[in-house]
């Protein structure tokens, strides 16, 4: 109709929706506006109506009729059943070739049944995963569409030109078909679940170990935050634990509830991975050590549960700030490393023929995991797209090399002195339970064979053999 002059249309514009609505417009782009509650659609339009060219709707028909053809509409609504109930709306009203963008955290295998749902009924659907937060969703997301590779000419253009931007290059492409988009950004909050516990872990050296201050480690981070450690994350860790509560005085983190939080990304991505088989070590051990820190009764009750004999406290404290530096850096190497394994096994499992390398480049900039270390992760991809795990890079590899002592100083200090690293030790653990050249996983096949015939290959000969062991009678 005559008025269909909106190029993008958003739904739901709560923090994330609102933002990323003026996003587009600030892009020039002219968006329709449209929220359940009417009354979040006015409050937009009031505070930042001369962002750009809004146009306000109330309705799904008059939403929808606002919109050039082939439509797209961006749902940022509460992921789960409200999605479902807004895509049924919208495709009501809906024509074939529109598209559906559901911008929210979804789950991937959500996803992928919804866009079968869709396409069935000549619909567009496309889950894109969006990382960066309130900021990000505003001044430039990393944004990871997946969905039918057709759509993407048409949406493709609007998401690169609102995402972040390294080196001109977009913090956008398309990632692959159908709930890929979803599944990426699922292990990239994996990640970022790992990466936090990693950085969790340093400060509680430096704080136990070291007896360090919050100001104190603030500036260790601060100055980590201007060498290979150079990262989004590292750089808010220095600002957070420089921050002084107004009430009391004292560094805020020292009054707030050590007790995690989690809304469901990271657990989706440690059981995606067991159905893969594939071990995310660091990632698992990020979502337990949250589990665990939020079981305050059962903390309570544990405490002053005896530590046995402690070590002597390190006695110099420059080396053994290194130490955890290098720690930090190896074990992150790890973590990546697993989810980029992840994220081959799920391409491999759905045959969606994802690219490792596109993912290191957008997320470079606008997403929480950005960081100076996905340059080094795309060329390595680059140099080698089919490498068999990111630590075999020839840099990581060398990164590692270099830092395994210390990695090994760190994690046996923190034994010794009762202070839980989890993810720092199971990296390690990874680490050498990789390279080592025989694991007892042959004794696992073994007893597997004995108790259950589940027969086992030999070293010296194909096929697979069962033995007549002298117990089994
Ligand atoms: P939110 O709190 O997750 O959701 C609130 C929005 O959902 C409101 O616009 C609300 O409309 C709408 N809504 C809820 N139930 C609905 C239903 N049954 N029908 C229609 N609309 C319904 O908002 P958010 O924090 O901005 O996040 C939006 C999406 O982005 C979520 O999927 C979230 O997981 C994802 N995300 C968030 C972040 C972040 O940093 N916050 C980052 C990346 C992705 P009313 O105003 O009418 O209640």
């Amino acid at each position: 109709s005559a008025n269909a002059t909106a190029q993008i249309g958003v739904t739901g514009l709560a923090v994330m929706g609102s933002n990323i609505a003026r996003n587009f417009a600030r892009h020039g782009y002219t968006v329709a506006l449209h929220n359940r509650s009417v009354a979040k659609t006015d409050a937009l339009l009031a505070e930042h109506g001369t962002d750009g060219e809004f146009v306000r709707t109330e309705t799904i028909e008059e939403f929808v009729g606002a919109l050039e053809k082939p439509r797209r509409v961006l749902i940022m609504v509460k992921a789960g059943e409200a999605t479902d109930a807004v895509i049924e709306e919208l495709a009501a009203v809906m024509e074939p070739g529109d598209i559906i963008i559901d911008g929210g955290n979804a789950l991937y295998t959500d996803t992928i049944r919804r866009e079968a749902a869709m396409a069935a009924r000549g619909l567009n659907f496309v889950g894109a995963g969006i990382s960066g937060g309130e900021e990000g969703a505003l001044n430039g997301p990393a944004i990871m569409p997946g969905g039918p590779k057709e759509s993407y000419e048409s949406l493709g253009p609007l998401l690169e030109s609102i995402s972040a931007k390294v080196d001109g290059v977009p913090c956008c492409t398309h990632i692959g078909p159908d709930g890929s988009g979803h599944f990426v950004k699922m292990v990239h909050n994996g990640i970022e679940y790992a990466d936090m516990q990693l950085i969790g872990e340093a400060y509680h050296l430096l704080r136990d170990a070291l007896g360090a201050s919050a100001g104190e480690i603030a500036e260790v981070f601060t100055q980590w935050n201007s060498g290979e450690l150079e990262s989004y994350l590292v750089e808010i860790t220095a600002q957070v634990l420089a921050q002084v509560d107004a009430k009391t005085g004292e560094p805020l983190v020292d009054v707030i509830v050590d007790a995690a939080e989690q809304k469901g990304t990271g657990r989706w991505t440690v059981k995606s991975a067991l159905d893969l088989g594939i071990p995310v070590t660091g990632i698992a051990e990020a979502v337990f050590a949250r589990a665990l820190s939020g079981s305050r009764a059962q903390r309570k009750a544990a405490h002053g549960l005896a530590a046995g004999t402690l070590a002597e406290k390190p006695s110099d404290a420059v080396q053994f700030t290194e130490d955890i530096r290098r720690a930090l850096y190896a074990s992150k190497i790890v973590a990546y490393a697993q989810g980029f394994d992840q994220i081959a096994a799920g391409s491999t499992e759905y045959n969606w023929g994802l690219r490792p390398g596109d993912l290191a480049t957008i997320w470079r900039g606008g997403c929480i995991i950005r960081a100076r270390f996905l340059d080094r992760i795309k060329d390595a991809y680059e140099a080698d797209p089919l490498l068999q795990s990111l630590i075999l890079a020839p840099y990581f590899r060398a990164a590692i090399e270099e830092s395994v002592d210390s990695w090994r100083r760190v994690v046996s200090t923190a034994v010794q002195l009762g202070i839980p690293v989890p993810a720092f030790a199971s990296s390690l653990a990874y680490y050498d339970a990789l390279r080592a050249e025989r694991l007892p996983a042959a004794l696992t096949q073994g007893q597997r064979d004995f108790f259950g015939a589940h027969t086992y290959e030999r070293v010296d000969a194909e096929g697979h053999y069962h033995t007549l062991w002298s117990g089994d009678r």
